[in-house]
């Protein structure tokens, strides 16, 4: 598409006042220069989930903020620092869509979807907000792609969830994405790990940074996640919960694997990914590009997250895919987003008294399916038929008040300039009949 000549751009600048307000920071708002992105993400997605049997759930923005911080156990620290609450005034206490999967949990259990399905599989798109500290990259608000399926503990599930965010990744075009993947074990073989790994870092007490000695008694696997290098150094010895899973966890972390590799996906098992809440338990995976350090996609399994809302242990597991980050990978990749573009007609107005008629007749092409676009404002017919050319459309339809007085309406091949004047009420036909050349 061409460019705005520097002449209008600057034009338009002038004409447009100085804003007193912008977004917060670390919010950004999608503008329509990308919607070509986010629509094909949109296509996928509901392709992907339609493919694999996942049905849409939505959960409002707005939840108890109870709900957050109590299930967050040893992670509590974490979330109370990066919750939104909301002032309202009244003694409820509020926040701001933290953790989607929470939500959906929440909501099978309010609504008893066990009843509807089970497992039950959905599939959400929904902004997750965390007030966190603004380093470049970071933002506070994020969309998530999430497929989640509850009811149903057997490893298949958590090869499925993988399966349709591996699917998503690679019907995007994302070139070699990486899979990292571990168990984390659970009520039975995590304790004796903890205690190992709580020692090995005891011993190391002066080397680490102050934020893992504070997370050292309360939540050691957080210290695992830490970016600092004397941290990641100590890391690198730490033991692994792979020699201290029992034997459920080890035969249900080898079927995931066998699942993943029959499927062909490239992974790498990573032994330092861990839960960092106390409902995780087993399967965690990450999905990374090699352009990105951090992970565009990510999911695990979290039984026990259910006892935190008084009901007994519900299996559960999930897998996300982080929008923007998606977005950036691709854009780093090269990639160009194609979403399926339907050939569009550009409707030129002149006069006054041609715009009535000219609505009715747009109208009449978009309700059978031909998408219009018109500049109609005050502009000349030249004017509009340069936006026509910057548009790139091929075929132009011209009403004047001469023609809306005869009930006609002039064709206009964009590509050669040549003219026809075609009757009105035919006006559906004769554009397909012209389009399908
Ligand atoms: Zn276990
Ligand atoms: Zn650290």
């Amino acid at each position: 598409m061409g460019k705005e000549p520097k002449s209008q751009v600057k034009k338009a600048q002038k004409n447009v006042k100085t804003c007193t307000f912008s977004t917060v920071e670390g919010m950004a708002d999608i503008l329509p220069k990308d919607q070509d992105w986010w629509k094909l993400v949109w296509q996928l997605g509901y392709a992907t989930s339609e493919l694999h049997d996942f049905n849409f759930i939505e959960t409002p923005l707005i939840e108890e903020a109870g709900m957050f911080e109590e299930t967050a156990g040893v992670a509590k620290e974490f979330v109370e620092k990066h919750l939104f609450l909301l002032k309202t005034g009244e003694k409820e206490k509020i926040a701001l869509s933290f953790c989607p999967k929470i939500s959906v949990l929440r909501s099978y259990l309010e609504h008893r979807l066990a009843y509807f399905a089970s497992p039950l599989k959905v599939f959400y798109i929904l902004p997750v907000l965390k007030k966190i500290r603004m380093k470049e990259g970071n933002l506070r608000e994020s969309h998530e792609w999430g497929f989640q399926i509850i009811g149903e503990g057997d490893p298949i599930y958590d090869g499925e969830i993988i399966l349709a965010v591996s699917d998503f990744l690679k019907g995007l075009k994302l070139k070699q994405p990486m899979l990292k993947i571990n168990s984390g074990g659970c009520r039975v073989c995590r304790p004796a790990f903890r205690q190992k790994i709580k020692t090995y870092y005891r011993n190391e007490r002066e080397r680490l940074c102050k934020t893992c000695e504070r997370n050292l008694e309360t939540n050691v696997f957080a210290l695992l996640h830490c970016e600092e290098t004397k941290c990641k150094e100590l890391m690198a010895e730490a033991p692994i919960i792979l020699d201290y899973l029992c034997q459920n966890c080890n035969n249900h972390f080898k079927s995931v694997l066998e699942l993943v590799e029959d499927n062909d996906i490239a992974y790498e098992p990573d032994s330092h990914l861990l839960p960092v809440n106390d409902y995780g338990m087993r399967t965690t995976f990450e999905c990374y590009v090699p352009e990105l350090p951090f992970p565009i996609a990510s999911g695990c399994r979290f039984d026990y997250l259910a006892e935190a809302f008084g009901a007994r242990v519900t299996p559960s597991v999930n897998g996300t895919l982080n929008i923007e980050r998606v977005i950036e990978a691709m854009k780093l990749q090269g990639l160009a987003p194609h979403p399926k573009m339907k050939p569009k007609v550009f409707f030129v107005v002149l006069g006054d008294q041609a715009k009535k008629g000219a609505l009715r007749l747009m109208n009449k092409l978009r309700s059978s399916g031909v998408a219009v676009v018109e500049v109609v404002g005050k502009k000349t017919l030249k004017a509009q038929l340069k936006s026509a050319e910057r548009m790139n459309i091929s075929l132009a339809l011209l009403l004047g008040q001469k023609e809306v007085f005869e009930g006609t309406v002039i064709v206009r091949d964009m590509t050669s300039g040549a003219q026809e004047t075609i009757l009105a009420e035919k006006i559906v036909e004769e554009v397909k009949k012209r389009m399908n050349k």
